[in-house]
């Protein structure tokens, strides 16, 4: 589904991703878990399209989409979710949700999704008209999600849906995530909060100073006594 190889971020003299190799099958949930400065976010970046890939492919069920700017690669099915979720404040729940439907062009294939999105959050219905402003963290997060499930999406990247969020409104994100994989849906993620990430992804990648320094299910991973010492406080 999702095929990265020999992936390499630069900053001018800084490389922030040294050559890493990701796969992420359909139906997926992979976790990249790091410390702050790792390249986590940079490599999300470069998938989407925010930030070039200096070198390295990205392949997308198939199709070479390295280095393709961000709407091409939406269109191709891989949408990211942002971190400190992007939505627009002054416009309402239901806006910024018909906006994240722009690369779909058929009515009626707007219309499913909406109702999915309604499924997945009836949060937001209630909310339709408030603007996206004056919700609480976790109902911002929930837009953020529902927004980016309007792009008709076959794989999502999210970098860290829980930031932010009470620990109550984690598990409301991480069942939302469970659900959207268990409907076919891939998803790449970075989080900091390991223990619900690992509890949640099938297969997790540990990156240190922008290179892949250990990855397998996700089981296996979090059994490691470097992950057990560095992200889940195990001493
Ligand atoms: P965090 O959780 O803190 O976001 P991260 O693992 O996502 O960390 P990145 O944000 O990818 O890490 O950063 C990797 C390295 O690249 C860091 O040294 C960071 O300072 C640097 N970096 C990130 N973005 C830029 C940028 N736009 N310009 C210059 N350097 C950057």
């Amino acid at each position: 589904m999702l095929e990265v190889r020999g992936l390499v971020v630069r900053y001018g003299q800084l490389t922030a991703v040294h050559g890493i190799d990701v796969d992420v099958q359909e139906g997926e949930v992979a976790v990249l878990l790091g410390a702050n400065g790792a390249g986590k976010s940079s490599t999300l970046n470069a998938l989407s399209g925010v930030v070039p890939a200096a070198a390295g492919t990205v392949t997308f069920r198939g199709t070479p989409i390295t280095n393709r700017r961000p709407h091409v690669v939406a269109r191709a099915g891989l949408v990211q979710v942002a971190e400190g979720r992007r939505i627009i404040a002054p416009l309402t729940v239901r806006e910024n949700l018909e906006l994240g439907a722009y690369p779909v062009r058929s009515r009626a294939r707007r219309a499913e999704l909406a109702a999915q999105v309604a499924d997945l959050f009836p949060e937001l219905t209630a909310l339709a008209d408030r603007p996206g402003g004056l919700l609480s963290g976790g109902e911002q997060q929930m837009l953020a999600f529902g927004r980016a499930l309007m792009a008709d999406p076959v794989a999502m990247m999210l970098d860290e849906p829980s930031m932010g969020l009470a620990p109550i409104v984690v598990d409301r994100v991480v069942d939302a995530i469970r659900e959207i994989a268990a409907r076919g849906m891939s998803v790449l993620m970075v989080e900091q909060n390991a223990a619900a990430a690992l509890d949640l992804a099938h297969t997790a990648y540990v990156l240190e100073q922008g290179e892949i320094t250990l990855s397998g299910p996700a089981d296996q991973v979090r059994d490691d006594p470097l992950v057990l010492r560095a992200f889940l406080g195990v001493e």
